[in-house]
C-alpha cells in the first residue's frame, strides 16, 4: 500500500470474521475463507465488485469460531481492521475455500451492526489514517523517545538479519521509508508474536501505547536470535544469518513468523545427518568411478550450501536418483527355450510368425550372452496383442517389464532429460524408467514408435538412436544426469501401427515383425481361452456364475465389433461382465425362461444357477447391433461398388457411390479425398468415356458421350475419415459402369487395384489387411491386381479357403469378375461392324 492513496473507508463496511488471524494497519495478509458466512461476503463483494470501494471490507477478530453456529452471530470485536483484498483465489480442494491477500489501511470500530445476513455489515468509524502521519514533523517528548527506542530495536532487529534475504531488504527499506509511527503495526505482523499481542496492538488505539507494547516485543525477537546464532556459530559460521530466515512454511503468513528456536536448530542437525546418510548411500550403491566422482562432488556442494538456497533442493534430489538408479542391480535371466515356448503359447493364441520370430530371438540370446541384434519392431494394427506380447517375453526371461508410451512424443528431451541448469528439470523417460524397475536389465517396451513427433526442440527419434544403438547405448548419457548409464543390458522392443511414419534411421535399426489382424474364428478362440476368463477375474465372477456360449461371442464378433485386434471384443465383455455382477451383487437372475418371456419381474433364482448370455442377453445388455450386414441392402442399385482401403487400424471396406444429373459435364467428389484418390476418379472416367461405345455405355439420352448433358457426383461415404491413395481406381470404375450400364454390382465382391489411362491395373499394397478385412465384412469374392498375387501367402489358410480370389491384370477382368455374367466388351471389329 502506498501511504498517499489517502483513501477514507464507507461508513458502512461488510465485515470478514476471521477466527485465528489479526490483520494489522499497514501489513499484508494471507486469510483463507471457508466459514459460510464469509464465503458469501467473498461471492457479492470482491468476486462481483467493479469498484476499489467495492473491494474495501472490514477484517475483523473475532473469537469464537465462525463456523461453530452458522445462524448465530459470534461476539464481536470492537476494533478491526479495514483492508484491500487485493488478491482472491478460490478453490475446491480439499473443500470449497477462497484465499484472500488483504493489505490492511487503518482501524476502525463498529458502531452497530445493520445486517446480519448473508453476511456482516456494519456502521463503523474510521480510527487512524495511514497517510495522516507523513510529512509530519518529527514526534517530540515522550513519543519522540519511544519512536527512537523502537527505531533502534528495529535497527538492531534488521542488522541480525542477512540482507540478501529479499524480505529482509524489504523490511530495511520500510524501516528507512516509513513514517515511524507506521512501525508498531507492520512491525509486530511480521515478527513472531501470539495472537493475543497482535490484537492487543490492534486494540491499542493510542499511538502511545502501540510504541510501549510493541517496543518489548521487539527485544524478546532480538534475544531469541541471538540464541539461535550462538547454537548454530560452532558448527556452520558462515551460515549463521541465513538459517533464521527459514524458507516460508505451511501456515506460515510472513517468513518473520519462523524464528523459533526449537524447529531451526533441530532442523539444522537433522540436515547435517542427512547429507551424511545420503553420502554414505551413494557410496554403497557400486555407482561407476565417474558417476561416483561427480555424486562426490556435489555432496561437498551440498554442505556448503544453505538450505534455503532453491539449488539446494535440486542438488539433493539429484544425488538421490542417483542412489536409486540401478548401476548394478540386475533381475537373474531365467532363459529356458522349451518352457519359454508354453509360456507365450498359453498366454497368445495364434500369432505363429510372431512367436516363431521371437523365439528364435530369445534362443540366440541364449547361446550367446550380450546380443548386439536388431530391435524387434512388432508393427500392426490396434489390439492385436503387441504389448502383451512384449509382457510375456519379459515373464519369459524372468524380467521387468516398462512401457515407455512414445506416442506424441516430440521433444528430445522427453527421451534424454533436461539439464540440470533449467529450473524443473528431470530425467528423460529412460531413466525414469530404470528408476522405476530398479533392476538395470529390464525389457522396455518402446510403444508407438511411428507416432514420434519433431518440433523446434529437436527430434526425439535422434536421441532413440543412441539409446537402441548397441554401439552406443552403453554409454548413454542422459541430460539430467549427466553421466554415462550404462543400457546395454535393457532388452528394447518396439510397437508401431505403421512403418510408414517412422524414421527412417530408426526403422533402419529395427527388424520389423507385422502381425496382421485376427480372422473371426481367431478371435473366438482368443475370447474364450484368454479374454472371457481374463475379465470374469477382474470383475470378481467364476466361470460357474457367467457362461458366455460360442454363438455368443459370435454375434458379438460379427455385429457389435469390426475391428482388426481384439480389444473393442475385449471391452463388450467387461460390459457383459459389469451387468452380471450387479446381478450377482443384487442376487438376482435376469435372465428369463423362453415360457416366462411375457413376465416383466426379474425371478430370483438359486445361486447355483449360472447366467447364460444368449443372444437376447446380448442385446439387452449391449444394446441393439451396431453393425448389420449391409452389404446387399447397400448394393441393391445401380451405381455403388465396395473398395477395399488399407489404414494404421488395420484394412476396411469402403462404399463407393455414384450418381448422375442433369448438367454440363461436371464430376463433384465428396468424402474427404486426398489429391491422389481424385485423380484416380478423373482417370476412371476418362477411360470409361472413351470406352464407352465398347462396353455401350450410354448417357441419359442415350448418347456414348457420356458427360454431355450430365454431371457426375461420386461419393465416399464415411465423410469423415480422409482417405487416399490410388488403390481406389478399379472401385470407382465399377461403380460408374454400373451406374451407365444400369447394372447391379455383384453384393459379395470387393476389390482394390489402381488404375492406369489405358485401363492397366496396378499393384497395391496392404493386400494382407484388406483381404481379412474384406472377409470379416463377409465378402465372398475379392479382386486383387494379377502382380499381387504373391502377396495372398501372408494370409492365413483358412481364410484363403473361405474366399475366391480374382487376379486382374486390366479393368477387363475387374468389371467381368464384378458384374454377374460379367461385362462384355464389343471388341473393335465388331464396333466397325456394327456401324457398318
Ligand atoms: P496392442 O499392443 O497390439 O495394441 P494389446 O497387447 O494391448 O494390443 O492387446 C489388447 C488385448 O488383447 C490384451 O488384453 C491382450 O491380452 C489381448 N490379446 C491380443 N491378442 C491376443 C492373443 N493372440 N491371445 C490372447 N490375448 C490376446
Amino acid at each position: 500500500m502506498s501511504s498517499d492513496t489517502g483513501i477514507q473507508i464507507p461508513g458502512r463496511l461488510p465485515l470478514l470474521l476471521t477466527h485465528e488471524s489479526v490483520l494489522l494497519p499497514g501489513s499484508s495478509m494471507r486469510i483463507t475463507v471457508d466459514s459460510p458466512r464469509n464465503m458469501k461476503l467473498v461471492k457479492a463483494r470482491l468476486l462481483r465488485g467493479t469498484s476499489l470501494k467495492s473491494t474495501i471490507i472490514g477484517v475483523l477478530p473475532n473469537t469464537r469460531d465462525p463456523d461453530s453456529e452458522e445462524d448465530e452471530l459470534p461476539t464481536l470485536h470492537r476494533t478491526g481492521t479495514a483492508g484491500i483484498a487485493v488478491q482472491v483465489v478460490g478453490s475446491n480442494w480439499p473443500k470449497s475455500h477462497f484465499t484472500l491477500l488483504v493489505t490492511g489501511l487503518c482501524r476502525f470500530r463498529t458502531v452497530t451492526v445493520v445486517k446480519e445476513r448473508p453476511f456482516v455489515v456494519a456502521e463503523v468509524e474510521q480510527l487512524d489514517q495511514l497517510e495522516q502521519y507523513t510529512g509530519q514533523a518529527p514526534l517530540k517528548g515522550e513519543l519522540g523517545q519511544l519512536s527512537e527506542e523502537l527505531l533502534k530495536y528495529a535497527a538492531q532487529l534488521v542488522g541480525m538479519l542477512d540482507m540478501s534475504v529479499p524480505v529482509v531488504a524489504k523490511l530495511r527499506r520500510l524501516l528507512d521509508s516509513m513514517p515511524v509511527e507506521t512501525l508498531p503495526d507492520i512491525l509486530t505482523s511480521m515478527i513472531r508474536t501470539t495472537n493475543k499481542e497482535k490484537l492487543q496492538i490492534l486494540d491499542a488505539v493510542e499511538l502511545e501505547e502501540r510504541f510501549k507494547m510493541t517496543i518489548p516485543l521487539l527485544i524478546r525477537q532480538i534475544e531469541g536470535l541471538k540464541l539461535i546464532q550462538k547454537t548454530r556459530k560452532p558448527r556452520h559460521e558462515e551460515q549463521k544469518k541465513v538459517v533464521a530466515v527459514l524458507p516460508v512454511r505451511k501456515g506460515g503468513q510472513h517468513p518473520f513468523k519462523q524464528f523459533s528456536l526449537d524447529d531451526s536448530v533441530e532442523e539444522g542437525e537433522e540436515d547435517g545427518n542427512d547429507i551424511a546418510l545420503l553420502e554414505k548411500k551413494i557410496r554403497s550403491v557400486h555407482m561407476p568411478e565417474q558417476a561416483l566422482k561427480v555424486c562426490l562432488k556435489e555432496v561437498k556442494r551440498l554442505r556448503k550450501m544453505p538450505q534455503s538456497m532453491p539449488e539446494f533442493a535440486l542438488t539433493r534430489n539429484y544425488l538421490e536418483l542417483m542412489v536409486e538408479l540401478p548401476w548394478d542391480r540386475s533381475s537373474k535371466d531365467c532363459l529356458d527355450i522349451s518352457s519359454a515356448r508354453v509360456l507365450l503359447d498359453n498366454d497368445h493364441y495364434a500369432l505363429d510368425k510372431l512367436k516363431k520370430r521371437v523365439l528364435e530371438y530369445l534362443a540366440v540370446r541364449q547361446l550367446k550372452n550380450k546380443l548386439k541384434g536388431p530391435i524387434l519392431c512388432f508393427v500392426g494394427p490396434p489390439g492385436v496383442g503387441k504389448t502383451s506380447v512384449g509382457r510375456s517375453i519379459a515373464k519369459t526371461l524372468g524380467r521387468e517389464f516398462h512401457r515407455i508410451a512414445l506416442g506424441g512424443v516430440c521433444d528430445q528431451s522427453d527421451i534424454r532429460g533436461h539439464r540440470r541448469t533449467y529450473v524443473g528439470s528431470m530425467p528423460g523417460r529412460i531413466i525414469n524408467g530404470l528408476k522405476t524397475v530398479g533392476v538395470n536389465n529390464p525389457v522396455f517396451l518402446l510403444d508407438e514408435v511411428d507416432k514420434l513427433g519433431k518440433s523446434l526442440q529437436g527430434d526425439p527419434s535422434a536421441a532413440l538412436l543412441e539409446v537402441l544403438d548397441p554401439e552406443q547405448n552403453h554409454s548413454f548419457t542422459d541430460h539430467y544426469l549427466n553421466v554415462a548409464f550404462d543400457l546395454s543390458q535393457v532388452l528394447f522392443i518396439a510397437t508401431a501401427n505403421t512403418t510408414a511414419t517412422i524414421p527412417p534411421a530408426l526403422l533402419d535399426r529395427m527388424e520389423v515383425i507385422q502381425v496382421p489382424g485376427y480372422t473371426p474364428e481367431e478371435k473366438m478362440e482368443i475370447a474364450h481361452r484368454h479374454l472371457i476368463p481374463k475379465q470374469l477375474e477382474q470383475h470378481g465372477l467364476s466361470p460357474l456364475q457367467v457362461q458366455i456360449p460360442q454363438e455368443a461371442t459370435t454375434e458379438i464378433i460379427s455385429r457389435y465389433t469390426r475391428e482388426a485386434g481384439v480389444r473393442t471384443l475385449e471391452r463388450k465383455f467387461g460390459a457383459i461382465c459389469r451387468a452380471v455382477a450387479v446381478k450377482v451383487a443384487e442376487g438376482q437372475k435376469a435372465a428369463k425362461t423362453p415360457a416366462d418371456d411375457s413376465s416383466d419381474h426379474d425371478l430370483v433364482l438359486p445361486p447355483e444357477m449360472p447366467f447364460v448370455i444368449d443372444k437376447q442377453a446380448v442385446r439387452d445388455i449391449l444394446g441393439p447391433p451396431i453393425f448389420e450386414m449391409e452389404m446387399s441392402e447397400r448394393l441393391n442399385q445401380p451405381g455403388v461398388a465396395v473398395g477395399l482401403a488399407w489404414t494404421p487400424l488395420g484394412g476396411e471396406i469402403m462404399f463407393v457411390e455414384a450418381s448422375r444429373m442433369e448438367g454440363e459435364g461436371q464430376l463433384t467428389l465428396t468424402g474427404q479425398l486426398g489429391d491422389v484418390m481424385k485423380e484416380s476418379a478423373h482417370l476412371a472416367i476418362s477411360w470409361l468415356r472413351s470406352n464407352a461405345k465398347a462396353y455401350q455405355l450410354t448417357n441419359a439420352s442415350g448418347g456414348f458421350d457420356l458427360l454431355d448433358n450430365t454431371d457426375i457426383h461420386l461419393h465416399f461415404p464415411a465423410g469423415a475419415v480422409t482417405k487416399d491413395g490410388p488403390s481406389a481406381g478399379v472401385t470407382i470404375v465399377t461403380c460408374l459402369a454400373s451406374l451407365f450400364s444400369g447394372r447391379l454390382v455383384r453384393s459379395d465382391v470387393a476389390m482394390t487395384g489402381e488404375i492406369t489411362l489405358r485401363g492397366l491395373v496396378l499393384p497395391v499394397g496392404g493386400i494382407k489387411d484388406k483381404v481379412l478385412a474384406a472377409h470379416r465384412a463377409g465378402i465372398k469374392q475379392v479382386i486383387i491386381p494379377k502382380r499381387n498375387e504373391k502377396d495372398l501367402e501372408e494370409i492365413p489358410a483358412h481364410v484363403r479357403a473361405d474366399l475366391k480370389f480374382v487376379t486382374s491384370s486390366c479393368l477387363d477382368d475387374v468389371l467381368n469378375a464384378a458384374f454377374d455374367g460379367g461385362f462384355p466388351r464389343i471388341r473393335s471389329h465388331d464396333l466397325v461392324n456394327s456401324k457398318l
